[in-house]
């Protein structure tokens, strides 16, 4: 596997997520990052392999399992860095993710939290 291939297998899964055009307070860098952030984060969510081709998804799996164990207390988990790109982030997710399936820890929680609601009287 070539660097090359991997580079277009992550740029592939970048381009998948929206671009962020309207954010229009941020730097085209920080769009990218923010990017970058949304495509890693999807991909691992869903990714079953263990030695994934795509360069960025073993990181965020990472990320992913760190944000789970993670048992820094509030307030001294605000600086820790793993969990600050997951929270930074997963703002973005929920606003662009429509995905009923979406693996993604923050999505699956949502669901089992909105099918908890009550039904609402007819
Ligand atoms: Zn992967
Ligand atoms: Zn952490
Ligand atoms: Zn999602």
């Amino acid at each position: 596997m070539t660097a090359l291939v991997i580079e277009n297998a992550e740029r592939r899964l970048i381009e998948q997520e929206p671009n962020l055009d309207h954010l229009h307070g941020l730097s085209d860098e920080r769009r990218q990052e923010i990017r970058r952030s949304l495509a890693g984060f999807r991909h691992a969510a869903q990714c079953d392999l263990n030695n994934c081709p795509v360069g960025f998804c073993c990181r965020y799996k990472h990320l992913i399992t760190h944000h789970d164990l993670c048992r820094i207390p509030f307030p001294m988990s605000v600086y820790c860095v793993d969990c600050r790109e997951w929270r930074d982030i997963m703002p973005y997710h929920l606003q662009y993710c429509h995905n009923a399936m979406c693996r993604m820890p923050i999505c699956v929680w949502q669901r089992h939290r909105n099918d908890e609601r009550p039904a609402r009287a007819a």
